[in-house]
């Protein structure tokens, strides 16, 4: 198989540790260098690129992190969120999704380790300490994947062994990758949910460029699920064209023809958005694309949306056929407005916090039924 990196960049106060040694066995034969200015070596190997987000995909910087590494997610203006604490441990991937909000948001276009796993679990601890009758969910796929390099830069399985033994903080994983037989033996007491990002086959094969084809994702949570974790589930983004509703409907079919709804911990909805600057850069890296060119309008929090009615329609439609399968389903709204969970589901929670306070009674009945 050829390397997926063209080059390996290391800062100079990382060289010689146990992490690198590992991510250098890992990524097999490919130019490793010890590196004290990445500026210089982004700019000279991805700025003189036709398509730099290309270049820096094959490029794999390890460097220390300014600042800290673990943070409430920052949500978006008169959004829901869900309340998540990002763990900063990588930032991009070798994936190339044609929706992906990273190839217009970050500066580095490279795919950037931290490999500080004790400072990110001492920020954890922090963070846990502050308010200890709360229920913490904690996950690093929210500028990267979780899984796709974890064979290589092995922070799953300390985080996995350090949610464990925690008490009011549980960690997800969100992959579009079936990159999970190192996670298999590992001891997570159910503290871990491993969750995958779904669409349909059409959307997986002409937007997710070199992501797992849908069989591989729901056969990798399957074997998930046999080793006693519980699974996730996200339905985003959702993208209208003619023939979805068939489309969609054969992926929850397909999804619980793999896994039992008792092991899925929350499936979350969420229709395609994008910040306006998005569309010039990926309509070039993807002239073929068509999912930029419907009727999608600003909301308040600038991104571009379906008009709220398809919205609507969209998410009613996936409530009914995901609850045929199981009323009990923990399902909500990515970065939705108030009157659009309404129409949904007939009720909002209150803002932020009311879905933050669904989200803990929720997974302290799972925990405690579990034990
Ligand atoms: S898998 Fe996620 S991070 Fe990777 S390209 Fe796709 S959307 Fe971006």
């Amino acid at each position: 198989m050829a390397p997926l990196f063209k080059a390996v960049y290391v800062d100079p106060s990382l060289a010689g540790s146990p992490a690198i040694e590992r991510i250098r066995e890992g990524v097999g034969d490919c130019l490793w260098q010890v590196c004290a200015d990445f500026d210089a070596v982004i700019h000279e190997k991805t700025s003189y690129e036709a398509d730099p987000c290309a270049a820096g995909k094959r490029i794999l910087m390890i460097r220390p992190f300014q600042g800290r590494l673990v943070k409430a997610c920052p949500g978006t203006a008169n959004h829901i969120c869900c309340g998540y604490q990002i763990i900063n441990v990588m930032t991009n991937c070798p994936m190339d999704c044609s929706y992906c909000i990273l190839q217009g948001y970050l500066n580095n276009p490279c795919v950037t380790v931290y490999p500080d796993f004790t400072r990110i679990f001492h920020e954890i601890e922090e963070i846990i300490a502050g308010q200890p009758h709360r229920l913490y969910r904690f996950g690093t796929g929210e500028l990267g994947d979780s899984l796709v390099l974890d064979h290589i830069v092995g922070f799953a399985a300390a985080a996995i062994t350090f949610f464990a033994a925690g008490k009011n903080a549980i960690l997800e994983l969100k992959t579009k990758s079936a990159n999970v037989e190192h996670l298999l033996s590992l001891d997570h007491r159910g503290k871990t949910v491993v969750s995958w990002s779904l669409n349909t086959p059409r959307v997986i094969e002409e937007e997710e460029h070199l992501a797992a084809t849908l069989h591989e994702r729901l056969a990798a949570a399957r074997r998930l699920t046999e080793a006693g974790y519980p699974v996730g589930f996200h339905f985003d983004p959702l993208i209208l064209y003619p023939g979805w509703e068939a489309d969609y409907q054969g992926v929850v079919d397909l999804l619980f023809a793999h896994i039992d709804p008792a092991l899925i911990r929350w499936i979350s909805l969420g229709g395609l958005r994008f910040p306006p600057s998005l569309k010039k850069v990926a309509q070039r890296r993807f002239p073929r694309t068509g999912i930029f060119t419907g009727e999608l309008v600003p909301g308040a929090d600038g991104k571009l949306r379906y008009l709220k009615p398809l919205r609507v329609e969209l998410y009613r439609k996936m409530v009914s056929w995901l609850r045929a399968y199981d009323e009990r389903l923990f399902i909500y709204l990515c970065m939705e407005r108030q009157d659009v969970w309404e129409r949904v589901f007939g009720s909002a929670p209150a803002g932020t916090a009311g879905l933050n306070q669904r989200f803990e009674a929720h997974v302290s009945r799972c925990l405690r039924e579990a034990a």
